[in-house]
């Protein structure tokens, strides 16, 4: 199975902060936001470290699985790095969200990946679906029972994130494929989009608009016409189409299905992280 995909991205430092700490790379077979957090610029870098470790996987074909998992903890490692050579730069962090295109044995698959509040989203026909599990406080309060999901998007608690690159000891990534069908639309964007613009509309413009750039481009604006509080990027990545011999269609999941049947990571790639 091959994948051919079309994509967009955009990204803006919105009507409120002084600076862009979004980062992004959109490049196949890596698609991947980073919003970073810190100080004195010291998020910017965080976030631009984070996606430099990406844009290496860049290139013609797939990558590797391993090197996914291999520039997370490469990141994790440069950001601490950096943080401890400077006192502006302490506490340094960055979210990650991404979706890479790997080798699954004869067959091409997405891996996708989340630390922190970055979001992925899947569109397939009328469904539009978060698929990837925030790590923040109020998912965790979501998780427990005690708020509903349309609470924790007015929660002031709803910027705390749980888990961030740059962390000591590392964060436990969520890290699950993805079997691709033809059509599919993939959304990858950071909290300056999700804590701007509701579900529902996001999923109206993304099923509206047909070329990916100009997806990216409207739901940016839709953000900022909402008051535009932070930065915010968006990539737009449509699979166009998919041929040959079916993959082995193993979908699985981040945590939140964690479970003995319905392990977080792939099996053959636990421990990596
Ligand atoms: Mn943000």
């Amino acid at each position: 199975m091959t994948l051919q995909l079309r994509w967009g991205a955009r990204t803006d430092r919105g009507r409120v902060r002084a600076i862009n700490e979004d980062a992004f790379v959109a490049t196949a077979p890596v698609f991947v936001v980073a919003d970073g957090m810190g100080g004195h610029a010291a998020g910017e870098v965080a976030s631009a470290l984070t996606v430099d470790c990406f844009r290496a996987l860049a290139g013609p074909g797939s990558a590797p699985a391993e090197d996914v998992l291999g520039a997370l903890g490469e990141a994790n490692d440069r950001i601490l790095e950096h943080a401890a050579s400077s006192p502006t730069a302490r506490g340094m962090g960055t979210t990650v969200t991404g979706l890479v295109v790997v080798q699954n044995g004869p067959a091409e698959e997405l891996l996708a990946f989340n630390v922190g509040d970055s979001r992925l989203y899947r569109i397939r026909g009328e469904d539009v679906a978060q698929v990837s599990v925030d790590h923040s406080a109020v998912q965790e309060l979501v998780d427990a029972g005690l708020i509903a999901p349309e609470q924790a998007a007015v929660h002031p608690d709803r910027h705390i994130v749980t888990q961030a690159l740059g962390s000591n000891p590392p964060p436990r990534p969520d890290v699950w494929f993805i079997a691709p069908a033809a059509g599919d639309r993939f959304v990858l964007c950071t909290d300056g989009l999700s804590g701007e613009v509701p579900l529902q509309e996001l999923g109206r413009l993304s099923r509206e608009i047909e070329d990916p750039g100009e997806t990216a481009d409207q739901l940016v604006e839709a953000a900022l016409r909402a008051g535009g509080r932070d930065n915010v990027t968006v990539l737009v990545v449509d699979v166009v189409e998919v041929s040959g011999d079916a993959g082995p269609d193993e979908s699985t999941a981040p945590r939140a299905s964690l479970t003995a049947e319905n392990p977080v990571l792939p099996t053959d790639l636990a421990g990596n992280v």
